[in-house]
């Protein structure tokens, strides 16, 4: 074992902070060329040929389809240990408003969720971390494809991330409008809810709106369902658990145009209804699962309709291992200052889908404020704060070093 101390925190954010300007061109160039789910081309060649930069002993392109994964020893012998940070590197089908000189180049898509800058933290950390190497064990770099929508996650788990890449513990951040620009929220549990997907699809008969005693109408079954679910949260699970249910489409019939007379009024033969259900503990998800598929079945045949009810558990709930909760505390507050943590944040109802690396191993998801009066996540004006580059790139060098340290 060398004689050589951990750099503290804030020699750390120091070190950084002298290629904040290298960062802050990464992130603006990754900004000005978004690339969706698994389409990730262009921005993995980007961050393998930086990892190559860096001196990284290893770097993989290609995990989980489109991921990246750099591999870095460091300079202490006799440590197995490994941690595993991860960076999430899609782009968003959204339309940019804004009007900063690096905005997408690319019609329709955007880096609306700050995964721009995720990526360009990771690599902060790994250039830094390569630099200095004063730690023992292997960290590996985890670069994922398609967070939005895609589940990238599973796919590298199933790509066999975790048995080419053994890592002890896993990490991840998510920048976080509304809180102070960097501030850090970590809590000790849970942090994003899970998601569930629900279609329903209400099969009647179709007739003349006329006479609608011919018909079985599913659009009034429909909208019988659609009120009947508000009650599955609201009358079937114990007031002091957390869950959300929410129908976001309904869909029956012909296109309406507002104003002009339909030329044939029918009862449509079938109407479809799409929700999600969002919980943290496993009973409430598996109530919600149950009551939405009875309120469907009975509701509809009790208007003489059928219900064809679909349910699909898409991410599970974000739940931080507290130890590992405890680790990124510690780092955050010996870096920020115990004032810049927070550790009793109430939990998002939004979901993540680093869930399924945190059911493989134990680590911790925490979120770095970015500004209160910035445009939200998703949002068309949203351009990730450069400021807090050096911060974020500080924490997960740090949180790697302290996760491998004896
Ligand atoms: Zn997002
Ligand atoms: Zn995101």
């Amino acid at each position: 074992m060398s004689l050589v101390l951990p750099t503290p925190g804030a020699d750390t954010l120091r070190a950084i902070s002298d290629f904040h300007p290298f960062l802050s061109a990464f992130r603006r160039d990754l900004h000005a060329h978004p690339e969706l789910g698994f389409e990730e081309r262009r921005t993995a060649a980007r961050v393998a040929e930086a990892l190559q930069g860096f001196g990284l002993d290893e770097v993989h392109t290609g995990v989980g389809r489109t991921g990246v994964v750099g591999v870095l020893r460091g300079r202490w012998a006799g440590s197995s240990k490994s941690v595993g940070l991860r960076a999430d590197m899609d782009a968003l089908p959204v339309q940019e408003e804004g009007d900063c000189a690096h905005r997408s180049v690319h019609a329709g898509l955007m880096h609306g969720c700050g995964h721009d800058g995720h990526v360009t933290m990771l690599l902060g950390a790994a250039r830094h971390l390569a630099h200095t190497r004063d730690f023992g064990g292997t960290v590996h770099f985890i670069f994922q494809p398609g967070e939005e929508g895609h589940a990238g996650a599973r796919v590298m788990i199933e790509d066999g991330l975790f048995e080419r890449f053994p890592c002890d513990a896993v990490y991840a951040l998510h920048n976080w409008p509304s809180l102070p620009a960097g501030t850090v929220a970590v809590n000790p549990g849970a942090m994003m809810a899970a998601r569930d997907d629900f279609w329903i699809r209400i099969e009647g008969v179709g007739g003349h709106g006329a006479m609608p005693h011919r018909a079985a109408d599913p659009v009034v079954a429909a909208c019988a369902v659609v009120a009947a679910l508000q009650t599955v949260v609201s009358r079937n699970l114990d007031p002091a658990l957390s869950a959300v249910l929410t129908v976001h489409s309904l869909q029956a019939g012909s296109a309406i145009v507002h104003g002009v007379p339909t030329q044939s009024v029918t009862v449509p033969p079938h109407a479809d209804i799409a929700g999600i259900a969002k919980w943290f503990d496993a009973p409430a998800g598996e109530t919600l699962r149950k009551r939405v598929a009875e309120i469907a079945g009975d509701c509809a045949s009790a208007f003489g309709t059928r219900a064809d009810v679909r349910y699909l558990p898409f991410l599970p709930p974000t739940v931080n291992a507290p130890p590992c909760a405890e680790l990124v505390r510690r780092a955050a507050t010996g870096l920020l200052g115990a004032g810049r943590v927070f550790t009793a944040m109430l939990p998002s109802m939004a979901s993540k889908d680093f869930s399924f690396m945190l059911n493989e191993r134990p680590g911790a998801y925490f979120w770095l404020g970015v500004g209160e009066d910035v445009p939200g996540l998703h949002h068309p004006r949203y351009d990730f704060n450069d400021a807090v580059l050096p911060t974020g790139a500080a924490l997960l060098a740090t949180i790697a070093r302290d996760a491998l340290a004896d």
